[in-house]
């Protein structure tokens, strides 16, 4: 009999690691403790993989030589503390099926800019002609794809759930963007234990490896001079005159490394706003370090598009311009989302609050926005923040907010939607309050 392994929670990450782990000979079980969607649940069936949903069965389970757990399932959860007890090894996907890759990996990680650093890597990386994958959080798991190895590079959006699960999993690139709280209720409400998952990507670098990561943040700077990496560290920076290897200058990015230094004109990049300038640097140092002239970058990046719901553009409309941020569900990409705006702004904002602390965004709300329409069940939290400061509104839905927004908003104004919250009160998800809010926006331009 083949030694098991047990995957909990058939999401695309876990039904990937089921069809590796069974490609690989092992004896695999899937156990979800909700519904499984019916997209998975054929593929399962159709690869003869052995699952159960509405629970796990844990005598089953304890018998595994190794358990692949979804990110989604928190640690706490009695079954994964039993499994530890008995020391069967815990691991992320990520963890399982690098071992089955002989990729090279570069690893991208931080509170915000995930999504959009990894793919604008990815991008850049391919359009000059490498041979590379994508994956991690984004589109098909890695395990799935290693099944049948061909990529000599991945590029990886790692989450810090991912991230907890990994021990051996060793990139050759490790990109950490930021670090803000977030996620905390998966951190018994400690910072510092949110930080050390995020610092588990540095966990395997050695002396041939590279550990990139922008030098404004002052978490991950505080904690990087505590930590001994063994790999070469190349700083990213916003500050001219910095000796950091790539330099954000007044209307340049100057980049300091490898055979010869560089300036390439930050008014071509493919992404507006400060943030997306690190997020770019960050993407760009790879291409360096791999050795690729820099000359062909802003060229190769020209035709990249960012990922829906990402300060979004949506329409303009007598004037006004509309746009779709809903993936910022933190206070941070909120400040960022604002700081790269030039026109007076109405923000949408509101939905479930995961402990924001608004302070951070005070000032640029003071110089930036004319009003904040809230957008939530319950809207206490920014009342209590800005009542006084600034005009607000109270709404408790998405047809209520764009039309609060519509009677402030005048030519030349933008209309936000960057809601600093999660947004399970009123939609699915994310995705399904920036598409109700696209679709909504359109509908007022027929
Ligand atoms: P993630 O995958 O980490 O959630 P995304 O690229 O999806 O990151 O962006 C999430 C939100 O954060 C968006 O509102 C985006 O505009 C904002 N954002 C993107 N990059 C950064 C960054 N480097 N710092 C802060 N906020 C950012």
């Amino acid at each position: 009999m083949s030694k098991l392994i047990s995957i909990l929670g058939a999401g695309e990450s876990g039904v990937g690691a089921a069809l590796l782990a069974k490609a690989k000979g092992y004896n695999v079980f899937v156990s979800d403790k909700g519904e499984i969607s019916e997209k998975y649940k054929k593929i399962l069936l159709d690869n003869s993989i052995d699952f159960e949903e509405g629970l796990h069965s844990e005598e089953v389970i304890l018998t595994s030589v190794e358990v692949v757990k979804s990110p989604g399932i928190p640690d706490k959860l009695p079954l994964v503390q039993q499994l530890l007890k008995k020391n069967i090894r815990v691991i992320s996907e990520i963890e399982f099926a690098s071992k089955f890759s002989r990729a090279k990996f570069i690893g991208i990680t931080g509170s915000n800019g995930k999504t959009t650093t990894t793919l604008l890597t990815y991008h850049l990386l391919k359009k000059l002609g490498l041979n590379v994958g994508l994956a991690g959080n984004i589109g098909d798991s890695l395990a799935k794809q290693v099944i049948v190895d061909t990529y000599d590079y991945y590029v990886l959006e790692l989450s810090s759930f991912q991230l907890d699960g990994v021990f051996d999993f060793h990139p050759h690139i490790a990109i950490l963007l930021n670090i803000t709280p977030d996620h905390l209720d998966r951190y018994e409400y400690n910072f510092q234990n949110y930080v050390n998952a995020k610092f588990r990507i540095t966990k395997q670098l050695t002396a041939n490896d590279y550990f990139i990561y922008w030098n404004g943040d002052p978490i991950v700077s505080a904690e990087l001079a505590n930590r001994k990496l063994r790999c070469t560290i190349l700083p990213v920076s916003l500050e001219a005159n910095n000796d950091s290897v790539a330099v954000a200058n007044g209307n340049n990015i100057e980049l300091k490394y490898g055979i010869k230094n560089s300036k390439l004109d930050i008014h071509q990049l493919p992404i507006k706003g400060t943030h997306n300038i690190i997020n770019s640097m960050c993407a760009m140092m790879v291409a360096k370090i791999l050795g690729f002239d820099d000359n062909l970058y802003l060229q190769a990046m020209q035709d990249f598009r960012n990922a829906e719901h990402r300060l979004e553009f949506v329409a303009k409309i007598k004037g006004v311009t509309y746009i779709n941020d809903s993936k910022a569900t933190n206070v941070d990409s909120v400040f960022y989302a604002l700081d790269s705006m030039k026109a007076p702004v109405v923000l949408i904002a509101g939905g479930v609050d995961k402990g924001n602390d608004y302070t951070q965004i005070e000032k640029l709300v003071a110089e930036k926005v004319k009003a904040i329409v809230c957008m939530g069940v319950d809207n206490a939290k920014l009342f209590a923040a800005f009542e006084g400061k600034i005009k607000l509104i109270d709404t408790h839905s998405l047809a209520d907010a764009i039309s609060a927004a519509n009677t402030i908003a005048v030519d030349g104004d933008v209309v936000l939607l960057s809601p600093a919250c999660a947004s399970f009160d009123l939609f699915k998800n994310y995705e399904d309050r920036g598409r109700q809010f696209k679709d909504a926006i359109n509908n007022l331009n027929l």
